[in-house]
């Protein structure tokens, strides 16, 4: 719903297209409202963009979401403007229940690195400490992992162990976007495991959901149920899936082998880079994927 932002993070899935893709129009976002008021067949509305919170609309738009069923309005935000009380009450009361904060490191050296503006970690750490005395909201997080950030993610989850609110923290691991990967940011999957591992342990160990997207869960062992790679319903200007699926995806020289159904594979970037990791991947005998839909049974019941 909105193609501006204001930072400029390294790892930009849209930085090339934010300039050229079109919001959704009001006239289609009011068509699903319509629908899902009369059919209540979504329960909750994700909002994103480039960067939502610098739509002046948003407040309105959680509003008229709430009003047509949704019973969730989460922003996709990088933070930033949630450092104002003013704003956080004002989208808290709209009825955003639901936020997923990009943290892209864990201190404001290595963040600021990243998004590329001074103070971006100090005021997304301040929003989130606003977020979390609200009654009512869930706070998500979501750190890209790529070479710039791969062996800081269990200081990320070290680092936010106080908040009270965060029930999820999701690991990214990045697509370039491209069949190459020109700003050197896809790292080797086999050095990123050791400290995926370790994050992904400590959060659990938080009481933190934890998911895991675009990495082979046969590496990940006993924690191969993490990765989850579905993505809710997309409405998005068409512009852009040209773009992603120049990432290639469900390519792996196991595939017809693995019982793992949710896996993307290796990137045709990651490919270019580090080879088809024949000898490292292993078809799975398992789907994780059925187990993760057993462990979420159990914790429903
Ligand atoms: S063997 Fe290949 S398809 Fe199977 S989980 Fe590993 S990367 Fe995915």
């Amino acid at each position: 719903m909105e193609f501006r932002c204001n930072l400029r993070c390294v790892h930009c899935m849209i930085e090339g297209t934010m300039d050229r893709l079109k919001p959704e129009s009001t006239a289609d976002f009011r068509r699903i409202l319509a629908r899902n008021a009369r059919s209540r067949e979504w329960d909750g509305l994700i909002l994103t963009g480039a960067e939502i919170t610098l739509n002046p609309n948003l407040p309105a738009m959680a509003r008229a979401a709430r009003d047509a069923g949704f019973r969730h309005v989460r922003i996709q935000t990088h933070g930033m403007s949630l450092d104002r009380p003013e704003t956080v009450q004002t989208l808290v009361e709209a009825g955003v229940d639901e936020y997923f904060v990009s943290v892209t490191g864990p201190d404001a050296e290595s963040h600021d690195a990243i998004t590329g503006v001074p103070r971006a970690f100090d005021r997304m750490m301040h929003g989130l400490d606003l977020l979390d005395a609200f009654e009512g909201v869930t706070i998500l997080t979501n750190t890209v992992v790529t070479t710039r950030s791969f062996d800081r993610l269990a200081e990320v989850v070290d680092r936010l162990s106080h908040l009270r609110r965060l029930r999820q923290m999701e690991f990214w691991v990045y697509l370039p976007m491209a069949e190459e990967d020109d700003k050197n940011l896809v790292a080797r999957h086999t050095d990123v495991l050791p400290h995926l591992r370790v994050a992904a342990s400590r959060a659990q160990a938080l009481g933190r959901a934890v998911e895991i997207k675009n990495f082979p869960p046969c590496l990940l062992g006993d924690l191969a149920h993490l990765v989850l790679n579905e993505q809710p319903e997309l409405h998005i200007d068409p512009a852009f899936w040209p773009e992603f699926m120049r990432n290639g995806f469900y390519q792996c020289v196991h595939r017809d082998r693995c019982a793992a159904t949710d896996c993307l594979g290796l990137s045709t970037a990651y490919i270019g880079k580090f080879g088809w990791e024949a000898a490292r991947l292993s078809p799975m005998q398992y789907d994780p994927r059925h187990r993760r839909d057993a462990a979420r049974q159990i914790l429903c019941n």
